[in-house]
């Protein structure tokens, strides 16, 4: 089959490699229908992340459907369509059972490696580093589904498959953090990063009942998404000062929650921003907090932040004594995805939210090496889906 391969930073390539196989009992083999590329992939293309291997298959967003199952799977039927969350889970151990699904304890086969990093390993991830599993990825033609019986999500709805492919990372991703925001009547939440997450992230505020979102980004047309898709009002931090702007919008108070839709690759200006990436250049910091920086800065006092932007390593320069005296909320991690797949499939199937109208590029699954370079310059690309098979 044709997968979409890791070569190293930058180096894109869409192999032949061999079909995937039933491993285990639980396993469903998957024809990929969409897959698409996420932020996260961004972490892997600009090598932040380390662990991956020359041929790794790449990709955590996916659907498709069933062509063969293992002998212990009794839910699922051959020719089903099914959605994968992101994380891998094994549905029994005390994690999953509290529907803390991305700490689950017994899919990461590597967990080992990432105790000795983290302290504790979470879930397994599709295509994302050794560290979390080393599994081949779904930005192929097949995929191997561990787990399927708990993970692979059924979609009997006639909804178009561009329209329910979300469901397997950034939209209950871009909720996740809106419902750590604790949202209340009258709040105000900011969220930096008007990507796909953000954009999420935006439209669930307002659906858990926010009244104003202010969103911020440095790039014209995702500041008109998050108006048009979003309907929050924006900030463009290449021309207007942040800090100064969410307090003059919020009556001297700052935002009642912030959300770092972001992380580790965030966009410095001025000096901070030179320090972090002279610093990242040395390995003596691996990630580019800025707007952790600012949102703990902006953020009233009593509030929220809430972090879906992914950080790997460690960070520097941490006002974490304003986040002290304003007595602020952390929130963050991995989503634990399959919580919010059936809720938001029935927004969806409401019509409260068009997830498909987040793409800005679909590409046949060849060419995602430019799909990658695209969505990394971010120049009118918002979303890139890739069709396996065309
Ligand atoms: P993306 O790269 O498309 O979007 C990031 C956006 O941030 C860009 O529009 C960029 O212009 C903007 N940005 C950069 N610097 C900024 C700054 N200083 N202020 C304001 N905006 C700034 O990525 P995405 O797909 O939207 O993902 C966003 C983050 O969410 C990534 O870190 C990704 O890894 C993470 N993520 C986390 C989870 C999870 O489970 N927690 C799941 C999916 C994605
Ligand atoms: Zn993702």
């Amino acid at each position: 089959m044709q997968a979409v391969c890791w070569n190293g930073k930058q180096d894109i390539r869409v192999e032949r490699v061999p079909d995937p196989t039933i491993l285990a009992g639980r396993d469903a083999i998957i024809k990929v229908t969409r897959t698409a590329i996420c932020g996260s992939d961004l972490h892997l293309y600009n090598g932040l992340i380390p662990t991956m291997q020359s041929g790794d298959i790449l990709g955590h967003e996916f659907m498709g459907e069933i062509v063969e199952l293992g002998a212990d799977v009794k839910n699922l039927r051959i020719g089903q369509r099914v959605v994968i969350p992101f994380t891998i889970c094994c549905g029994g151990c005390f994690y999953c059972n509290k529907e803390l699904w991305s700490f689950c304890d017994n899919s990461n086969p590597n967990g080992a490696l990432t105790e000795k990093l983290y302290g504790f390993a979470g879930a397994g991830l599709y295509g994302y580093t050794h560290l979390m599993g080393g599994f081949a990825g779904g930005q192929a033609e097949y995929v191997r589904v561990p787990f399927a019986d708990t993970c692979a999500f059924a979609v009997e709805s006639d909804l178009e498959d561009e329209e329910v492919l979300f469901l397997s990372d950034i939209f209950p991703t871009g909720y996740m953090a809106a419902e750590h925001c604790n949202i209340q009547p009258g709040d105000v939440v900011a969220v930096w990063g008007c990507g796909p997450v953000g954009l999420f992230a935006i439209r669930s505020a307002y659906l858990l009942g926010a009244e104003r979102v202010i969103a911020i980004d440095g790039i014209a047309d995702r500041l008109e998404m998050a108006e048009s898709f979003g309907g929050a009002e924006t900030i463009d931090y290449m021309k207007e000062d942040v800090l100064q702007q969410l307090s003059l919008r919020t009556g001297g108070r700052g935002p009642d929650a912030c959300i770092d839709a972001v992380g580790m690759e965030a966009h410095g200006m001025g000096f901070e921003g030179i320090y972090d990436r002279t610093k990242q250049a040395l390995m003596l910091e691996t990630d580019r907090p800025n707007v952790l920086r600012q949102a703990i800065q902006a953020c009233r006092k009593g509030g929220t932040l809430s972090i879906p932007g992914v950080y790997g390593g460690v960070v520097d320069k941490i006002p974490m004594g304003s986040a002290f005296a304003k007595g602020l909320t952390f929130k963050m991690g991995q989503t634990h995805t399959p919580r919010y797949m059936f809720p938001l499939l029935q927004m969806i199937e409401q019509g409260k939210i068009f997830p498909s109208d987040i793409i800005s590029h679909r590409l046949p699954l060849r060419e995602a090496a430019e799909g990658y370079r695209l969505f990394n310059e971010k120049h009118e690309c918002r979303k890139v889906v890739l069709l396996p098979g065309d």
